[in-house]
């Protein structure tokens, strides 16, 4: 999700790279898990989020629907999200589905990026910015997300804290699905509403619901998806 905001806002004003101290260690947040309780449902998952998915849960995507994600028009596109609550399960707290009982994530290994940043955020310049070299986005600390006091937490290495083996490739792809969906999002606006629909489907279709095979490497099989897709 895209937001036209000031940094200095939600921010201590920084602009962050992978291999900066970042002031984010809390000793694996010690028995907390308010964030995890919260922002469930604003945890937007990107193709390599879904391809870690299926791979530890061992699920389709179909399969995953309604329990565990959920799908909604984000911006033209139509993305699926962590599920916060629980329909079925009327007494069930609002939640991330992944929060177990002794209120850890049950799949730490596999989370989703979103979960891995927190409460770092990305944040991307305008891509006719001159300045861009390697990729068009930094990172920011927010400063009104994790409640653990600012004093309490120590420096931590920004790489280890998103804790991605080959970060290199990761921030490449994290930049090539962002330009995908700006690029993607511009020509759905301009097209008629059914139309537009049916091609985010169509989109869905191919970096989510098509299963990923996970005893292959996942940049190959997204390069291959994104090269199916014309923006012409
Ligand atoms: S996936 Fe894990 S880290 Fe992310 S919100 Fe759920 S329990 Fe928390
Ligand atoms: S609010 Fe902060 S300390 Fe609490 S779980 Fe989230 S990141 Fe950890």
């Amino acid at each position: 999700m895209f937001r036209d905001i000031d940094i200095n806002e939600i921010s201590d004003g920084k602009l962050y790279d992978i291999d900066d101290e970042v002031p984010v260690g809390c000793n694996a947040c010690e028995g907390c898990s308010e964030c995890c309780q919260t922002t469930g449902d604003s945890i937007i998952l990107d193709p390599y989020d879904m391809y870690n998915l299926s791979k530890v849960l061992n699920k389709s995507f179909e399969e995953m629907i309604e329990k565990e994600i959920e799908i909604r028009m984000v911006d033209e596109l139509i993305l699926p999200n962590i599920k916060l609550y629980d329909e079925n399960n009327k007494n069930a707290e609002d939640k991330c589905p992944f929060l177990n009982e002794n209120k850890r994530c049950s799949i730490h290994k596999y989370r989703p990026g979103f979960c891995r940043l927190f409460p770092m955020g990305r944040y991307f310049f305008n891509s006719n910015d001159s300045s861009l070299n390697k990729k068009d986005y930094k990172y920011i600390l927010q400063i009104n997300e994790c409640t653990k006091p600012k004093e309490e937490r120590y420096n931590v290495k920004l790489s280890e804290w998103i804790g991605i083996e080959d970060i290199e490739q990761y921030e490449q792809f994290v930049d090539k699905w962002h330009s995908f969906k700006i690029n993607i999002q511009e020509i759905l606006s301009q097209m008629p509403e059914e139309k537009g629909i049916k091609m985010a489907r169509y989109i869905l279709q191919i970096f989510y619901v098509i299963a990923y095979d996970t005893s292959k490497d996942f940049y190959e099989q997204f390069y291959h998806r994104m090269s199916k897709i014309s923006l012409k």
